[in-house]
């Protein structure tokens, strides 16, 4: 029973937007709850298009306070009042985003009809909900900014019906009780989920940069990543202007994606300097070939580990 865990880049430029990609802004889907990581302007729109259910379980990870990564949320949060959201919004972020929030919100009379949760962002765990964890980490750049770990939560093991009919537990609702890990009683029998399935597996784990120059920190914290999400802003001839705007480069991006041993990196927060972006994503193949191009309303898949 393979729960669907998919990742949906809504925006994936840098700074301003071109005509093909929005500003930053990823969501992250698994059985109904959202994680959203970052809001750039005009996030409604593709969160409307890639149909990111707004009135869920749902939490909401800003990496940092530069316009381009956070100008979104507003906009989304009305939206949802528009349409009545009652459940509670978790929202993580450095701690003036809930200030940034309070302020404009009272400014332009916007009454949410749902409270907001929020965790401020620091090193370590910072919130747990029904299916995942989310970590945080410091980033490297030109203001006080976070990169995020998001991990499913362990998955019980390998169902075996085999084992399942071997010790007559009838097909169906016993079947699934199993299924999650949970024990189940069959003529006076306690059956416990190990009997019938495999060693429980770990969770997958999505990483997101956010705007970052590589750190040995960052390698340390996205260890074994089945997805990275990196920052990409320039290629490696522009490397000088990737050091004093405190963003990396593609070829950077792969380094620290190799040291962390991830199993595919996606690059993002492309320079719109850039027309094609596939010369970035050919120097950062030469050092980590399990690398894309992230790009607007593109969703992929991410697998169990092996
Ligand atoms: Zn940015
Ligand atoms: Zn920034």
């Amino acid at each position: 029973m393979l729960v669907r865990l998919a990742v949906t880049f809504l925006g994936t430029s840098a700074a301003v937007p071109t005509p093909r990609r929005g500003l930053p802004a990823v969501a992250i889907r698994r059985e109904g709850e959202v994680v959203l990581m970052d809001c750039g302007e005009g996030v409604q729109r593709r969160v409307i298009s890639e149909s990111v259910g707004l009135g869920g379980d749902m939490t909401i990870l800003i990496t940092h306070l530069h316009g381009d990564h956070v100008t979104g949320l507003l906009g989304l949060l009305q939206t949802m009042s528009l349409a009545q959201r009652r459940k509670p919004l978790n929202v993580v972020g450095p701690h003036t985003l809930l200030k940034w929030l309070e302020v404009t919100s009272d400014l332009l009379h916007i009454g949410l009809t749902f409270p907001i949760v929020f965790s401020p962002a620091r090193a370590g765990v910072v919130l747990r909900t029904g299916g995942f964890r989310v970590r945080a980490a410091k980033a490297a750049h030109s203001v006080e900014a976070f990169a995020y770990l998001v991990e499913e939560l362990p998955r019980p093991g390998v169902f075996y019906p085999e084992k399942a009919k071997a010790l007559k537990v009838p097909e169906g609702k016993l079947w699934s009780r199993l299924q999650k890990g949970r024990p189940v009683t069959v003529g006076g029998r306690k059956i416990e989920p190990p009997a019938v399935t495999g060693p429980p597996r770990p969770g997958r784990k999505v990483g997101y940069s956010g705007d970052t120059r590589p750190s040995k920190a960052l390698a340390r914290f996205f260890a074994g990543c089945d997805l990275l999400i990196f920052d990409s802003t320039f290629r490696e001839s522009d490397r000088e202007k990737a050091v004093e705007r405190r963003h990396s480069t593609s070829a950077e991006a792969a380094e620290l994606a190799k040291q962390a041993h991830v199993h595919r990196l996606a690059l993002t927060h492309f320079s719109a300097r850039y027309t094609s972006v596939s010369s970035l994503v050919k120097e950062a193949r030469k050092i980590f070939p399990n690398t894309m191009a992230a790009a607007d309303g593109l969703t992929i898949e991410v697998g169990y580990p092996e």
